[in-house]
């Protein structure tokens, strides 16, 4: 069993930096807070018996030699996003330290290597660009991510230099992955599936593919008042009815999820008949297929109301395929967690992880453990220090089992 008293310690330690007045945690990427959270993680991971290197973006990686030269990677982050919890990304980050330190403390040489690395940004609560670290790892960091700027409009090369980041250097900490066995991460749930069914975790199935549009209803603008019910070509009753079909359609499919987040009206005024509605749709699926086949009906649809006068525009502005978990490593997880008394429970995550990035370059894996409540990217995000150790254990024995097969 791990030290469940030590690294719910250091989860607490982590979490007073960057402490908030409304009791969150607001840590940034490239700021002093995310510099100070850097010192802590270089300590602990020494204390750990980790050899710590930090490369050109600022991944902070910890490095556990093993029997043979092939790497296991174990990581998250520990980027926050405005006013956040304790735990998301900091408990895969912690939880892998407190893994390796395990093995040391009971004299367990891996089968191979280890490496526990701390993300750069994941959250892009600062820039407008994303998993910063986790995709120079995997060399898919691209140029234009130095450019996205934050809301003082500093870019994120700039930042990042300032603190000596040589980050213009990216390229340098791309993986070869030849030798990389696989990825685990382990991450709070964020949602409240492992809270209703009373599990303390959960196995991921993958990472939900996305696709994202922006669509517009176009009617026939007019008079408040002046224009009879009957002569009305308004697209928000369109609107209204389209997005009841959405939520009624996307049910037919397991997992599948689709949220209209963004809706806005044009002109906007209370007394104008609007000549458009635009707005935006969030669909996320482990299966493809099941958001081409929603995605087709819904357009059926909109062709309905294209003979009642209406014109739709649907445009695609974001397309990620989804990141399927291996196998083997599940069929792994699935047997420890066996032999810890747990019942397998699999579950499909529709939120992005630092993962989803090493999929299709390597073998990837994610251990849940249960958000109370599924509250998540708030103060009072909470996970009790018995389910952050009996995740952390699975992980454990995960890594000692994946790194000798
Ligand atoms: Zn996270």
């Amino acid at each position: 069993m791990i030290n469940q008293e030590r690294l719910y310690r250091h989860i607490q330690e982590l979490g007073m930096i960057g402490k908030t007045a409304e009791g969150g945690v607001t840590r940034f990427p490239y700021t002093d807070e995310d510099e100070q959270a850097k010192e802590y993680l270089i300590r602990i991971m020494e204390e750990a018996g980790l050899s710590v290197t930090v490369d050109a973006v600022g991944n902070i990686i910890g490095k556990v030699k093993g029997k043979t030269k092939q790497k296991l990677l174990c990581g998250s982050h520990v980027d926050t996003v405005r006013n956040g919890g304790n735990f998301d990304g900091c408990l895969g980050v912690l939880g892998a330290i407190e893994a390796v330190h395990c093995m040391r403390e009971q004299h367990v040489i891996p089968g191979c290597a280890i490496e526990v690395i701390a993300f750069k940004n994941e959250e892009g609560n600062r820039f407008s660009s994303i998993m910063t670290g986790s995709r120079a790892i995997c060399g898919d960091l691209q140029k234009a991510d130095l450019e996205a700027c934050d809301q003082d409009d500093i870019p994120l090369q700039k930042a990042a230099e300032k603190l000596g980041y040589p980050i213009c250097e990216y390229a340098s900490c791309a993986y070869d992955f030849h030798d990389v066995k696989g990825y685990l991460e382990l991450h709070i749930e964020q949602g409240s599936i492992l809270d209703d069914k009373q599990l303390p975790v959960g196995i991921v199935k993958g990472i939900a593919g996305l696709r994202r549009y922006t669509i517009c209803i176009y009617g026939k603008s007019g008079h408040s008042g002046a224009i009879p019910m009957a002569d009305r070509v308004d697209p928000v009753t369109a609107f209204g009815a389209i997005s009841s079909f959405a939520d009624r359609m996307i049910r037919k499919y397991p997992d599948a999820v689709a949220t209209i987040g963004e809706i806005y009206t044009y002109p906007g005024s209370c007394n104008v008949i609007c000549d458009h509605v635009s707005f935006s749709l969030d669909v996320r699926s482990l299966v493809m297929r099941d958001i081409e086949s929603f995605i087709k009906e819904l357009q059926e649809e909109f062709r309905a109301y294209e003979e009642k006068g209406f014109r739709i525009r649907m445009e695609e502005t974001q397309n990620l395929e989804p990141a399927l978990c291996d196998e083997h490593i599940t069929e792994v997880i699935a047997q420890i967690m066996q032999l810890s008394q747990i019942t397998p429970y699999y579950l499909m995550s529709g939120a992005g992880h630092d993962a989803m990035n090493f999929y299709g370059h390597c073998p990837i894996a994610m251990i849940f453990v249960r958000s109370e409540h599924g509250y998540s990217h708030r103060p009072d995000e909470y996970t009790s220090k018995t389910d952050c150790a009996i995740a952390t254990d699975i992980l454990f024995k995960t890594m000692i089992n994946l790194s000798n097969s």
